[in-house]
C-alpha cells in the first residue's frame, strides 16, 4: 500500500497517470477524474449567486445587498462552487497536506466549465515567500495554470507580490480581514499589463484579499478585474 501511495504521489507530481483513476473520497473507480460519479454529484455548485461577488442566494441577482451597500472593487467573480461537504475535504487535502492529485482534481472540475467573460491575463494570488517555502507550492499558482492552458489565456506569476506575511484569514472577522491583507501585495512591471486581468484564488470568503489584488491592479492602470476562486466560504460571524 505503501509503494502503491508513493506512485500515485509520483503521478500526481509528473501529471501522469500511472494508475487507473480511483475516488478521492471514497475509493470507487473514478470517473475519467480521481473521483467517481457519485461523489462528483455530491459537489455543492454555486450556480445560484451574485453575479458580482459570488455569494450563494435563493435567487440569481446581479448584485445582492452587501455589494449594492458596499460596491466590490472588482468588476465581476466567477466562484462555481461552494465549500462545503465533500469539495472542503479535498481542498483541505491539496491545500494542507500536500495532496497534489487532490488539486489536480480540482482543478479539472473548475476547468470543464467556462467563465463567464474571457480575461486577457490570468493573475494567481501570490503566498508571502516564507508560506511558500513551508508548502512547496502555491495552490492558487496550479489552480490557475490548468485554466489558462485550458483557456488559451496568458498567466503570469510574477505580476503580483505579497510583501507582507499575513496572518491567516481564517481567523478573523471581516475587518480584520480587510485590515490584515491592506497593502500586502506590491505590483510587478506595471506597464505591461492589458485592460482586462482575472485574479485566481483557491477560497474566497469575504473576498478581502481579492479586493485587494484587485485594488492594486486598477491603481496601475488595469481597466477590468475579475476574481474567480474555486469556492466561495460562508461569511465569518462578526465578532
Ligand atoms: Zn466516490
Ligand atoms: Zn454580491
Amino acid at each position: 500500500m505503501e509503494a502503491l501511495n508513493h506512485l500515485r504521489r509520483v503521478g500526481a507530481h509528473l501529471s501522469l497517470r500511472l494508475l487507473p483513476p480511483r475516488c478521492l473520497l471514497c475509493g470507487a473507480p473514478g470517473d475519467r477524474l480521481d473521483l467517481c460519479a457519485a461523489c462528483r454529484e455530491d459537489l455543492p455548485g454555486n450556480a445560484v449567486c451574485c453575479a458580482r461577488c459570488a455569494l450563494p442566494l435563493e435567487h440569481p441577482a446581479a448584485q445582492c445587498g452587501a455589494c449594492l451597500r458596499r460596491e466590490p472593487r472588482w468588476d465581476a467573480a466567477w466562484v462555481p462552487f461552494r465549500y462545503a461537504w465533500p469539495l472542503d475535504r479535498l481542498e483541505a487535502r491539496y491545500k494542507f497536506s500536500g495532496q497534489l492529485a487532490a488539486g489536480r482534481t480540482l482543478a479539472e472540475l473548475w476547468a470543464q466549465r467556462a467563465p463567464p467573460a474571457k480575461p486577457q491575463l490570468i493573475v494567481p494570488v501570490p503566498l508571502h515567500r516564507r508560506r511558500l517555502r513551508e508548502r512547496g507550492y502555491n495552490q492558487a499558482l496550479e489552480l490557475a495554470r490548468v485554466l489558462a492552458r485550458r483557456q488559451r489565456v496568458r498567466l503570469r506569476h510574477d505580476v503580483l507580490r505579497r510583501v507582507r506575511a499575513t496572518q491567516a484569514q481564517t481567523e478573523l472577522d471581516a475587518t480584520a480581514r480587510r485590515r490584515n491583507v491592506r497593502d500586502a501585495f506590491e505590483i510587478r512591471m506595471a506597464s505591461k499589463l492589458p485592460a482586462h486581468v482575472a485574479v485566481v484564488d483557491d477560497v474566497m470568503t469575504t473576498g478581502a484579499t481579492l479586493s485587494e489584488c484587485a485594488r492594486v491592479l486598477k491603481r496601475v492602470g488595469v481597466k477590468r478585474v475579475d476574481v474567480w476562486a474555486l469556492a466561495r466560504a460562508p461569511l465569518p460571524r462578526q465578532r
